[in-house]
């Protein structure tokens, strides 16, 4: 072919990617309605097909090549469609408590397809004008919700994170002696210290993250011992401050936990803030998954007390039910998020406004950035802060029920129930006697049991360690959970736990 008669070809150019307009309706409609029957017939069935990698990888074909050709999308969405119905977990199902992974609000897969259809990248203003203002709003809106000043800067992120990365980094560039975005985090010349974190051991493994990764390195954090409540000793902060400042270390960040991971327990956030500001040190909060509790009128002072800290970060991916993924990060002076993330490359020139908006590249460590907002301020929009707070609420309440519940069962043994966690385990009738072997087997026992109950998929919960126990535990971040659900639960591990106890001692 000439060039002339190539270009002659693309004037008709065949697109194998596009769809027509009447193509796209025809297979979305299917796929709504298929996602629709499945939505009705899910909370009915199991949690999970409970397979095993092998089983999934085979239904998938997992090694079949790369297609030299392609195929129709709507026949290849409807067998896509089968496939993750038949062979997903689902953390939307009423009896799934494991982690602290939410059920979805269906507004929010809406939401995403819109968001997807327009594609704006949230990086620049200019290329999201009204993705931008929706974000930015969104922002507010979370702040105003948890009583967080609503002037502070903040953006979504992935999940909860690289929401923390972002407060950390904020912390690392405010409170570093030196300029540490260009000489970097090592101990400088001149300062015989090094940069110190703390928080306790209860902090989500994010925190090690961020000291590897941002150059301080996990032997910079200080690991505060915590009270029988599992929340941070404030004496012993406040020693561990004084004796590393005596030493010439230079503490610059105390991370503070709104709702542990393991049993929801909450910091003394108030007495933080305090030694915070006495040391002038920055004060991040982890609320990734108790912050939104914050906005409850019967709150705790110390989970209130979150609106003290200088950064905090929260996940709308958990109780704001937004579908994976949204975290939030929250600083209380804009100016510090844009100091620790701002260049002015010379090829942005991204608009000149007398009022500007926002360009979020500046504020985060994404350059391109997706409209995760949408599916956040659509659900913030659709039920309100009354309905945020009654969700919530119900979740806590039923942790509550579902605690007692346990403790009125003989051979279950209750531990902790602190915001919506419950944690406990299953104790033989005849192992009630403690000693070394008894609790050894228990640990055993109870191991087995967490894999046996989630591959069996009629409830999930996951796990928690406390004091050299195996725990079982149950988080619940789903506003489909009934009171009949939680009363199912002591039931069903009794049963199991039964059997598996039969099979473990060769009965
Ligand atoms: C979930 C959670 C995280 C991690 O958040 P991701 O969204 O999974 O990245 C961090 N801290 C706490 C307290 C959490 O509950």
């Amino acid at each position: 072919m000439s060039s002339i008669e190539k270009k002659d070809a693309l004037q008709t150019r065949h697109v194998p990617l596009e769809m027509d307009p009447e193509q796209f309706r025809a297979a979305g409609h299917r796929l709504v309605e298929q996602i629709a029957a499945f939505m009705a017939t899910m909370p009915g069935g199991l949690a999970t097909s409970g397979e095993t990698p092998r089983q999934v990888r085979d239904v998938l074909g997992a090694k079949q090549p790369l297609p030299q050709h392609g195929d129709d999308p709507s026949r290849l969405l409807d067998e896509t469609a089968r496939l993750l119905f038949d062979h997903s977990l689902f953390n939307g199902h009423p009896r799934f408590w494991g982690f602290i992974t939410s059920s979805a609000a269906p507004v929010g897969a809406l939401a995403d397809l819109l968001a997807a259809s327009i594609n704006p990248n949230v990086g620049g203003w200019v290329l999201s004008p009204v993705a931008s203002e929706i974000e930015a709003q969104t922002v507010r809106w979370i702040a105003e919700l948890i009583g967080y000043p609503v002037d502070c800067g903040g953006l979504l992120m992935s999940g909860g994170n690289m929401a923390n990365f972002v407060g950390f980094l904020a912390a690392r560039k405010a409170k570093t002696p030196w300029d540490v975005r260009k000489e970097g985090a090592q101990s400088h010349v001149g300062n015989s210290g090094n940069l110190r974190v703390y928080t306790s051991a209860e902090t989500h493994t994010w925190v090690q993250k961020a000291a590897d990764l941002f150059g301080l390195g996990t032997d910079s954090i200080r690991w505060i011992p915590t009270d029988d409540k599992l929340r941070m000793s404030a004496q012993a902060l406040r020693k561990q401050i004084a004796e590393d400042t005596a030493q010439g270390e230079l503490p610059i960040i105390v991370v503070g936990t709104a709702g542990s991971v393991s049993t929801g327990a909450v910091d003394p956030l108030l007495e933080i803030a305090e030694i915070c500001h006495e040391h002038d040190l920055w004060f991040h909060v982890d609320g990734a998954y108790g912050g939104f509790a914050a906005a409850l009128p019967d709150a705790s002072p110390d989970l209130k007390g979150l609106s003290l800290a200088d950064s905090v970060a929260i996940d709308p991916h958990k109780w704001l039910y937004a579908p994976l993924e949204a975290g939030c990060a929250l600083v209380r002076d804009a100016t510090a998020l844009h100091d620790a993330f701002h260049y002015h490359p010379a090829y942005y020139h991204l608009g000149d406004y007398e009022e500007p908006g926002v360009n979020y590249h500046e504020y985060g460590p994404q350059n391109s950035r997706g409209f995760r907002a949408l599916k956040v301020w659509l659900a913030l929009r659709q039920v309100g802060r009354e309905g945020y707070v009654r969700m919530i609420s119900d979740d806590i309440t039923l942790a509550k029920r579902m605690y007692e519940f346990i403790a009125q069962q003989p051979e279950l043994q209750p531990f902790t129930c602190d915001l919506s966690i419950v944690t406990f385990r299953y104790v033989p009738q005849d192992l009630k006697a403690p000693s070394q072997e008894v609790e050894d087997y228990l640990n055993k026992l109870n191991t087995e049991l967490v894999t046996r109950l989630q591959n069996g998929g009629e409830v999930f919960v996951s796990n928690a360690v406390i004091s050299g126990k195996f725990l079982l535990r149950a988080c619940i971040v789903n506003f489909r959970t009934t009171l009949e659900d939680v009363r199912a639960l002591p039931g069903i591990v009794v049963r199991v736990g039964r059997e598996l106890d039969g099979e473990m001692r060769g009965e």
